[in-house]
């Protein structure tokens, strides 16, 4: 059983203050869901929780099973189960998808020589061409590609605490099936996801415990799955 605890986290980016005090738990088994308009900080929480550099961390705490997250180099916090799906995977020329997940294993100690084997089957699982996993990393792939990438690595990977940042943009609607498919078999072997989105397409397969909407850098209300609904109607105007 693991457990993601923010409490009262505060965050700088280039001088300005972007998250405003955000509290929110997450533990193994469960999906909570993360709604909120454009510039909300949804993607500066999931830097800040990753250790980008860009943010500054001025407030709060972040733990996972108690250990302090912001204390860690980003290498450290991912060993200690914590993966990010960033909105916007990195292009890395030179580096092949099973090198870095072989370096992985070898970092978290698990059998390397599994790896290969593993990534293939993960991606037959979402449909992902084979040819694909042969390129530097996520080089030259479209959107739905490189969203379909991060899902074999974090399908190999196998974290405690998985941040899903806008994982269904750019995926057709046979791969975002597939995708968010396989993170809820995921979350049913103790997975626990913070799903950063903004439809309620995720939710087909993958099924939130809460929702939570982010405005101005503030969580401004939790709720059940009824919130998707509402804010698929009514937008996030109503909220006020
Ligand atoms: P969201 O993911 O909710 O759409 P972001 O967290 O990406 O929002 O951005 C929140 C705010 O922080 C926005 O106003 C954005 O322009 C700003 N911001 C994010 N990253 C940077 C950066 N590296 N430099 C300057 N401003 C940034
Ligand atoms: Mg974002």
């Amino acid at each position: 059983m693991s457990t993601l605890e923010i409490k009262g986290l505060t965050a700088d980016v280039a001088g300005k203050q972007i998250l405003n005090g955000v509290d929110l738990t997450v533990s193994s088994g469960e999906v909570h869901a993360v709604m909120g308009p454009n510039g909300a900080g949804k993607s500066t929480l999931s830097g800040v929780l990753a250790g980008h550099p860009s943010f500054t961390v001025t407030g709060g705490t972040a733990t996972l099973d108690g250990v302090d997250l912001l204390a860690m180099p980003a290498w450290e916090r991912a060993k200690a189960g914590l993966f990010l799906a960033m909105q916007y995977p990195v292009e890395v020329p030179g580096v092949r998808l099973e090198e870095m997940l072989v370096e992985s294993a070898v970092a978290a100690g698990r059998d390397p020589a599994a790896v290969a084997g593993t990534i293939a089957a993960e991606a037959a699982n979402i449909g992902f061409e084979a040819r694909f996993l042969d390129r530097p990393l996520n080089v030259d792939l479209s959107g739905g590609e490189k969203k379909r990438n991060e899902t074999v690595q974090l399908a190999t990977v196998r974290p405690r605490i998985a941040i899903l940042d806008e994982i269904d943009s750019g995926l057709d609607i046979d791969a975002l099936r597939d995708v968010s498919r396989r993170i809820e078999q995921l979350t049913e072997e103790g997975l626990g996801v913070l799903a950063i989105t903004h439809y309620r397409r995720l939710f087909s397969e993958l099924v939130p415990d809460v929702v939570h909407v982010l405005v101005a850098g503030r969580i401004e209300r939790s709720g059940g799955p009824e919130i998707v609904e509402e804010l698929e109607a009514s937008g996030y105007g109503a909220e006020g």
